[in-house]
């Protein structure tokens, strides 16, 4: 049987499974289109007085700024030996207001669509900063204009709350089974949700539709936008040079190693992008997904040829929502063909077991899709997969002074009952954390 057989058979079964990138390490492919990170960082700089302005003050600088912390007590708790190297969060479960990884996309899309709007109406000068975006002529414009997008959840919390913010009419197409603080957590900020049965696919599908027959309309892209991406790939500077002030090397002598929860694919997608740019041959991306919805497992075996998880049987329901995507972006899966180590997929209760660790070792909140990437140096670690990987790029006698950076993607938003939730589900499923079978 070939590997990719092999592995397909695995993810029919929901065994937790970690494929190798046969495509790691090749020279990367120029990008088509082009992608301009440093535009999308520029931007982000200009609006965070803007930010400060519409959301609060005291959250000035951290509206997409998230720490870096030390979590070594997280890799001890899940007996990971100290042979293994360092590990660390980059704790985007902290950001305020749009609450997940979201918060850079979401942001960054909105503020480009406003920014246009505003330059072709002379209300700010191009390059600008962009505190004239909250101006009442500003504001006045975008309440003639509507944001719309599909979404399960996050993506809609950071878009709708952004463009509410600015005025803007927002209209957020959510699958029924999305989670119901966080529709009320919209309607409570002004944002039309409007509930689709059905998965995800559905909602974007109907939201483009309506988007599509109105010019004054914007649809936010979650499958193919590029201002989405380059948003998600700021996180990479911002990871530098935290490394860089915490004296932590990314070199030849010191792999880097990141993990990061994979829905449809742009936030994990355009981070290890710029990560790949800023550290080529030294970095190795690996995202998780839950064993339902390995979509972009999937479509990486799949190769040019779109495939769903529902083509091996697979039924995409999780409790990762974050996560629960069918169909991997098309914009995203070519663009890791070269850049991406690997993928691997856990259980529901494998994350909530990560999710109760994380607590207990860390003191951190996360959701169920955040604590997807703690099992990522396990992975690497104990599978037969992971070591294979480790021995063909050298990186053996490294190990011990590897860096592995956890992404943890959600959580501040969770309300404090559901959360509890989350905690007691995870006392009560005593789980496997064993990747040895890998
Ligand atoms: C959206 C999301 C992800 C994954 O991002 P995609 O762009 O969908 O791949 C991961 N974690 C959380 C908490 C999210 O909300």
């Amino acid at each position: 049987m070939s590997y990719s057989d092999t592995i397909l058979g695995r993810l029919r079964e929901k065994r937790p499974s970690l494929w190798i990138n046969p495509g790691a390490g090749q020279a990367p492919e120029a990008a088509k289109p082009a992608i301009d990170i440093a535009a999308a960082e520029d931007r982000l700089d200009r609006a965070q007085p803007l930010l400060a302005k519409l959301f609060s003050r005291s959250a000035a600088g951290r509206l997409t700024h998230s720490p870096l912390v030390a979590a070594d007590a997280l890799g001890a708790a899940l007996g990971a030996s100290n042979q293994m190297g360092r590990w660390l969060i980059k704790a985007d479960h902290e950001l305020p207001i749009a609450g997940s990884v979201k918060a850079r996309g979401g942001f960054h899309e909105v503020l480009a669509y406003a920014e246009r709007l505003a330059v072709e109406q002379g209300l700010v000068a191009p390059g600008a900063p962009l505190t004239a975006l909250a101006s009442p002529e500003a504001r006045e414009l975008f309440s003639r204009h509507s944001v719309v997008v599909g979404s399960t959840g996050n993506l809609g919390l950071s878009i709708g709350l952004i463009s509410a913010a600015l005025g803007f009419r927002a209209i957020v197409h959510m699958s029924s089974d999305a989670k119901e603080w966080k529709k009320q957590r919209l309607r409570d900020h002004g944002v039309v949700v409007i509930e689709h049965a059905g998965d995800y696919a559905n909602a974007v599908a109907q939201g483009r539709r309506e988007a599509e027959a109105d010019p004054s309309s914007h649809f936010v892209d979650d499958e193919y936008s590029l201002d989405l991406f380059v948003g998600y790939a700021a996180a990479a500077r911002e990871l530098a040079a935290q490394l860089a002030e915490q004296n932590i090397a990314v070199d030849a002598q010191h792999p880097l190693f990141v993990y990061i929860p994979c829905g449809v694919g742009g936030a994990p997608g355009g981070i290890a992008f710029g990560l790949k740019q800023l550290f080529g041959d030294h970095v190795h991306c690996v995202f998780a997904e839950p064993a339902a919805s390995p979509c972009m497992m999937v479509q990486m075996i799949a190769g040019d040829e779109p495939m769903s998880v529902y083509s091996l049987g697979l039924d995409n329901r999780t409790e990762a929502d974050g996560l629960a995507v069918g169909q991997a972006s098309l914009l995203v899966a070519p663009l890791m063909r070269t850049r991406l180590a690997g993928v691997y997929t856990l259980t529901d209760d494998q994350m909530f077991s990560l999710l109760g660790s994380a607590e207990q070792a860390l003191g951190l909140a996360v959701e169920p899709s955040a604590a997807a990437g703690m099992a990522g140096p396990l992975m690497m670690a104990q599978s037969a997969a992971g070591r294979a990987y480790v021995a063909a790029h050298g990186l053996g006698p490294l190990m011990a002074g590897a860096v592995h950076v956890v992404w943890t993607t959600g959580g501040s938003l969770v309300p404090a009952a559901e959360y509890e939730k989350f905690l007691d589900r995870a006392r009560k499923t005593p789980t496997n954390l064993d990747f040895g079978d890998a």
